[in-house]
């Protein structure tokens, strides 16, 4: 292998084109029944009687994924709710940051945080266009909130029923009560939309030299 230049691969959005690979050519969307089975498994009795507030809430979520796509962050958004009120916003800006850690769970949770002056979030519901990560449920589950509503499943990186069901797990000395799939449409044709243009531009940019 010739002289690698760590610099430039840091840099690039490696990690949004291998994204983009394994969310699927076949027009395969962020959607996974075998996920809403284990869901519904496991909490035979969601019921959601908030849902138009939900949509309200998640309306303000994909404002914030629309932040994100501008930059062109994988499109994410979210925001933590806490009486009727919006205390913390965020977006996915992991390139922007050149930070992994920079999820928009955890930029809203950060600054729900500031707003409370506490690390305890107790009351307060997180809505999300995305299914969160492992790190991102971690947080949630840590940082006390009472509630998580999420737009779609993510079948590569879900942790709230996909691959882990974190915000349930009766080991860890807190669960979250989960909603999946509010506005689920919207929030996954937004990502959809995103990675076959990136894929669509990979294409063109490699144009058969490799
Ligand atoms: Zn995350």
């Amino acid at each position: 292998m010739t002289i690698v230049d760590h610099k430039i691969l840091r840099n690039a959005p490696v990690a949004q084109l291998d994204r983009a690979a394994a969310y699927g050519a076949e027009g395969w969307g962020f959607d996974s029944l075998r996920a809403y089975n284990i869901f519904t498994r496991i909490n035979p009795m969601v019921q959601n009687k908030n849902y138009n507030e939900d949509e309200k809430w998640m309306r303000e979520a994909l404002k914030e994924a629309h932040l994100a796509l501008k930059k062109k962050e994988v499109p994410v958004g979210a925001v933590v709710v806490y009486e009727n009120k919006i205390i913390g916003r965020g977006h996915n800006q992991v390139e922007s940051l050149k930070d992994a850690t920079a999820h928009a769970e955890i930029l809203a949770i950060t600054a729900a945080s500031n707003f409370f002056d506490s690390w305890r979030l107790e009351g307060a519901s997180l809505y999300v266009t995305l299914e969160p990560c492992v790190m991102c449920a971690g947080a949630i589950v840590l940082s006390r909130i009472e509630r998580l509503v999420f737009g779609t499943f993510d079948p590569k990186q879900g942790a709230c029923g996909t691959l882990y069901n974190i915000p349930n797990d009766e080991r860890l000395n807190h669960q979250v009560e989960a909603v999946p799939e509010i506005l689920k449409e919207e929030c996954s044709k937004i990502l959809i939309d995103f990675f076959q243009k990136l894929r669509s531009q990979k294409a063109t940019t490699n144009g058969g030299n490799h």
